[in-house]
């Protein structure tokens, strides 16, 4: 079965092809800075590798780029859009009513609409990639993946802010949780891999977006991320975890509106409030010539990390695994570095040596006397949602 793979944001479409049961990837690619005159389509096959910069004005308009070139005589993967089976979509919001993948319906797509509200820089662009696809793509399944399913295992004494009981129970103000998909993936392979029957694993996402789960026996039971994604660790540009009364100070003391605190806080924050830059290599790379703003971001990026590593240790009382995964977990060895650093009563050990090699596989990194194992595992949303969607359709 060829399962198409859609990643539909806001500014961007990425995509991959997947054959399964055997996992097979046939194409995969990209499409940036949808609505600008210059967006850029990468598109990779075995034997291909093509970019090209193009005006793309809507996703209506990519999702087209894409189906011409999954069909394009030359360098297609396919002859007949008959031949993708079904689309798996990733969704980031999928409230309280799936802890499952779902088949889109009619009432699916409402719901997305309806949690739109709460992650309002992902679920319309979701939302908007089914749609699309729907039409492109008549013959075939719609799946939708959400993001929160993997954390409705959170209990409710994890999921719930001492706030009065009924805007949990009436309006749903409560821990959702996100990177889904992601922390099921890496913990499962981590469990595979240590082979163990019971596990108490923290899962650490470290992309543009940062989260942390503690995961036991494979299931959720607390997240850094809370109704929103959000709050926890400080991540590109988002602050991560601030006092709710700076919110207050910023709007009656300073004269900001909500909409410019919201900007301030997901969009100005974070390492690029800090640094002046979102990108950790960018960031990585003036430490190093002694920026002295950039060494302290660093330092308060893996210091809120540990601060959740040892919350997560109490809450599970006990730890076999670390995992670092995404663009910056599995790349930024500093990071890594900095937070295992000092961390001997929690039994976590690294191997320096091991944590600076390369690779693109599942790798352990600790010293032979940690008592606690640190992996490197390359997440694959793509994968996920591929198996998942193929999963419900067999
Ligand atoms: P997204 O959340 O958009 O999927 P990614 O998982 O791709 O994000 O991660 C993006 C982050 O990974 C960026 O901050 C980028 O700087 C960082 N990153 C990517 N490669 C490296 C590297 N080699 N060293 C350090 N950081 C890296």
């Amino acid at each position: 079965m060829n399962i198409l793979v859609i990643n539909s944001g806001s500014s961007s479409i990425k995509f991959q092809l997947i054959q399964m049961p055997s996992e097979a990837l046939l194409c995969s690619g990209l499409i940036e800075r949808i609505g600008e005159k210059d967006a850029i389509l990468s598109y990779i096959t075995n034997t291909v590798k093509l970019q090209k910069t193009d005006y793309i004005s809507k996703h209506k308009q990519g999702l087209n780029k894409i189906v011409d070139l999954l069909l394009d005589a030359e360098n297609g993967v396919i002859k007949n859009i008959k031949e993708i089976e079904a689309v798996g979509h990733r969704v980031v919001h999928g409230g309280n009513s799936f802890s499952n993948t779902a088949l889109v319906t009619p009432e699916v797509k409402r719901k997305i609409q309806e949690f739109a509200v709460l992650a309002p820089l992902h679920n319309p662009s979701n939302l908007e990639g089914i749609l699309v696809a729907e039409e492109d793509f008549p013959f075939a399944k719609q799946i939708a993946v959400f993001d929160t399913a993997f954390h409705q295992t959170i209990p409710e004494k994890a999921r719930k802010y001492a706030i009065p009981n009924n805007f949990y129970e009436e309006q749903g103000i409560q821990v959702y949780g996100f990177h889904g998909t992601s922390h099921k993936y890496v913990s499962e392979k981590a469990i595979a891999y240590l082979q163990l029957e019971k596990s108490k694993i923290i899962s650490i996402h470290l992309g543009n977006g940062c989260s942390m789960t503690a995961v036991v026996n494979g299931k959720s039971v607390d997240h850094s991320m809370g109704f929103a994604p959000s709050n926890g660790l400080i991540m590109g540009s988002r602050s991560g975890d601030i006092d709710h009364s700076v919110i207050f100070y910023l709007v009656d003391s300073l004269g900001y509106s909500l909409e410019e605190v919201n900007n301030l806080l997901t969009k100005e924050s974070g390492m690029q409030g800090l640094t002046g830059s979102n990108d950790l290599r960018d960031i990585e790379k003036e430490a190093e010539k002694g920026n002295s703003e950039c060494i302290l971001a660093l330092e308060m990026n893996a210091y809120r990390i540990k601060k959740f590593i040892g919350t997560y240790v109490a809450v599970m009382n006990g730890l076999d695994a670390i995992i670092f995964t995404a663009g910056i977990g599995e790349n930024s060895s500093m990071i890594r570095k900095l937070v295992c650093t000092d961390m001997d009563f929690f039994g976590i050990d690294l191997d320096e040596s091991k944590n600076e090699e390369k690779s693109q596989e599942l790798r352990e990194i600790n010293s032979s006397i940690s008592k606690v194992k640190v992996l490197v595992v390359p997440t694959n949303e793509e994968l996920e949602i591929a198996k998942q969607a193929f999963g419900l359709l067999t």
